[in-house]
């Protein structure tokens, strides 16, 4: 992260603009596309301020205590502040000693800075420490122009010159007063298919006050994407969300006129060493108002401004192709076939996958396959105009494997059983390093520009003794030190593109977003489960991190549109065995996804309908502000009807539209208020049928 830092010294800030009159300070309204930090030194509280968002914190004189005041919604006002007789502070941190950093700390400032950050941002950094405490605490709030969110970073540091551990870390504190409002919560699953299938279901509760907390297990192998909204009767809402990788009981509660959040990493065990800083997970809270749709639109635009891997290119998401549909059995010959066929159709990305190397954890091509040398076919792949995409199941390891053969004490303790593999821990340092060389190599012999990251579950449970981690500290090391540390620094090393591939969805973190230009959803569901997992992970999600892989199947439109909301749209057809008017078809459908991909990918999501299902018609819409524009792709999963009466959203009421088809010919102009209350009929002739319907301003 480059960084221009100002230092501030404790009591106040040259470019502040205060006005000093007892105390008051007059925060200067940001303009448009900035984001402001104000220090009070009289009250000390500073303000966070970008052009529709406010936060304010301040440390109380007379109790020590950190809190966060109030968050406010500029556009609207809405507003959510401190629960009486409560405080309200980012952690709750707990040693094994039984000392504890929380709420209830008394503390003293230290120092303070703010800090021009990355994608225009504004950082408060605030340096803590509480009498009598091992550890000193640097808290970061992070703000960025246009977006109402605070995200936040606490690093703990041990000043003792013994060891301390560190055993419990809720990293989401925040508490708000209710209001005496009645709340909702939403959360979405991941694909989950155990202890029984979920694909990207989003689920609704309504928060009984005084119950127990509503908590959902989120991070590698958990249920739950890490995003929770929650909003009251009168729409106004909260939504939050976790850049942790490892598992995480993340839950909201109502009880005492307080709204709680929490989010606590499971079973840690964390040594610090003297001097040593352990920088806990960082977090988000927004505020929206309105529907799910726009808690998820509202966290959408912010991951995508400050958070994900950044766009790679305006091509993004891309068509791509997977050599799954042979299982293993590729070689040289096929794959140059398949590229071939993959370049004319317009395929961007083409990826080897499972079965081009020796073995699981022998990264070296297989000679028999490949006599010619993968670099041969990498630079045909790249002749012929395409990406080079790799399928890396980096955790997993071949028992006859020479990694394992040296190093047989680098399994986890679990095993996951990825195709015959044992699974490594990524928390053993010299695992990790190995990896980490093993990739960089891979990336910069192959030239490849792509990893499709594969294995059974990336964050391992190790209980090993013999290893660099604490046995009870499997969970942190296997993430924060093993997982995150492996893709971040092969990337940083070479710019590769990283896909997130956890067993399918089922890692669906902002910290992901930050490492992944994608995810797959489902993992090879069929058509209907395509659309399932796109609707689910387009709430919590920016829609390009809702890629999907088609498998080999009979060519029509039903299917490739089941396939083009979001992306990448990832082909596992064998292509040489496409008739001429599947290659027709598919050449025409790749034609129309890049004809909307940017739109979806940058557009508001509306789910118009139900989660898809059997027996009914399910639609997604997209809509493009600066153009006034929407799309909807709409798809009968044999529903009675030949066609279905769909209402739009979002659009100019007074204003007329064009309303036209991709397949029917039939052309309307209608207002925005008879297309959003009314509705315009989309014929779906088949049972199985998919139509995209445009909308634009009508000339
Ligand atoms: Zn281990």
């Amino acid at each position: 992260m480059e960084r221009r830092q100002f230092l501030l010294s404790a009591t106040g800030w040259g470019a502040t603009k205060l006005i000093g009159m007892g105390g008051m300070v007059a925060v200067a309204r940001a303009a448009s596309g900035t984001a402001n930090v104000d220090f009070d030194p009289a009250f000390q509280s500073w303000t966070l301020q970008n052009d529709v968002f406010r936060a304010v914190l301040r440390l109380n004189q007379s109790t020590g205590q950190l809190q966060l005041e109030e968050l406010r919604d500029l556009s609207n006002n809405d507003f959510w502040r401190l629960p009486s007789l409560a405080g309200s502070f980012p952690i709750d941190v707990e040693l094994d000693d039984g000392t504890r950093l929380s709420v209830e700390s008394r503390f003293l400032l230290t120092g303070q800075s703010t800090t021009a950050i990355d994608r225009n941002g504004r950082a408060l950094t605030l340096e803590l420490s509480e009498e009598g405490s091992p550890l000193k605490l640097t808290v970061e709030f992070q703000i960025f122009p246009g977006q109402p969110v605070l995200r936040h970073q606490v690093t703990i540091t041990n000043r003792l010159g013994v060891t301390v551990n560190v055993r419990k870390a809720n990293f989401l504190a925040w508490q708000f007063a209710d209001e005496g409002q009645k709340f909702t919560a939403y959360a979405v699953h991941q694909w989950v298919l155990v202890p029984r299938e979920a694909n990207f279901d989003p689920v609704e509760t309504p928060l009984v006050a005084g119950a127990p907390a509503w908590s959902v297990t989120t991070g590698s192998g958990g249920a739950y994407c890490a995003w929770l909204a929650v909003r009251d009767s009168q729409q106004r809402g909260l939504f939050a969300g976790l850049e942790f990788n490892g598992r995480a009981d993340f839950s909201v509660r109502q009880a005492n006129g307080r709204i709680t959040l929490g989010a606590e990493v499971k079973s840690l065990y964390h040594p610090l060493r003297p001097g040593e800083a352990m920088v806990l997970p960082a977090a988000m809270i927004g505020l929206f108002r309105g529907d799910w749709d726009e808690a998820g639109y509202r966290t959408q635009r912010y991951v995508e401004a400050a958070v994900a891997a950044v766009v790679p290119d305006n091509n993004f998401p891309y068509v791509a192709w997977d050599s799954w549909g042979y299982l293993e059995e590729i070689n040289e010959d096929v794959l140059r076939r398949n590229a071939r066929i993959a370049a004319n159709l317009g395929m961007e990305l083409f990826i080897v996958d499972l079965g081009w190397a020796n073995a699981l954890g022998d990264w070296t091509p297989d000679p028999d396959k490949f006599p010619n040398g993968f670099r041969a076919l990498s630079d045909f792949v790249h002749d012929l105009g395409m990406k080079f995409g790799l399928h890396f199941a980096f955790s997993e390891a071949d028992p006859d494997s020479p990694v394992l053969q040296s190093n047989p004490d680098w399994t986890s303790s679990e095993t996951y059983n990825f195709h015959g593999g044992l699974s490594l821990c990524l928390g053993h340092q010299p695992c990790r390093d190995w990896i980490i060389e093993q990739g960089v190599n891979l990336v910069r012999n192959y030239r490849v520009d792509w990893i499709l990251q594969d294995g059974q579950t990336l964050v391992k449970q190790c209980t090993k003794t013999t290893h660099t981690h604490h046995p009870e500290n499997s969970n942190w090391a296997n993430s924060e030190q093993g997982l995150d540390v492996i893709v971040s620094e092969i990337r940083r090393r070479t710019g590769v593109l990283w896909e997130n591939c956890a067993n399918g969805g089922s890692m669906m973190t902002y910290k992901m977003a930050r490492n992944y230009v994608t995810s797959i959803t489902n993992d090879a569901s069929g058509s209907l489960g395509s659309r399932q997992g796109a609707y689910g992970a387009t709430f919590p999600f920016p829609p390009r991190f809702s890629d999907r892989y088609m498998p080999d199947q009979d060519l029509n439109v039903y299917t490739t549109r089941s396939f083009m909301f979001g992306g990448p749209w990832i082909f596992m057809n064998r292509l040489p065995e496409l008739t001429p008017a599947d290659l027709a078809l598919a050449l025409r459908e790749i034609g129309i996804y890049k004809s909307i991909r940017t739109n979806v990918r940058d557009g508001r999501v509306s789910h118009l309908t139900a989660r898809p299902a059997l027996g009914q018609v399910d639609a997604l819409q997209s809509y493009t502000a600066s153009g006034d524009t929407a799309l909807a792709v709409v798809t009968r999963e044999e529903a009675r009807s030949n066609s279905y009466t769909l209402r739009f959203r979002d659009l100019t009421p007074t204003r007329s539209y064009l309303v036209r088809f991709e397949t029917s010919p039939a052309r309307f102009i209608l207002t925005g208020a008879q297309l959003m209350n009314v509705g315009v009929v989309v014929p779906l002739p088949d049972q199985q049928s998919a139509e995209i319907v445009y909308v634009e301003p009508a000339p």
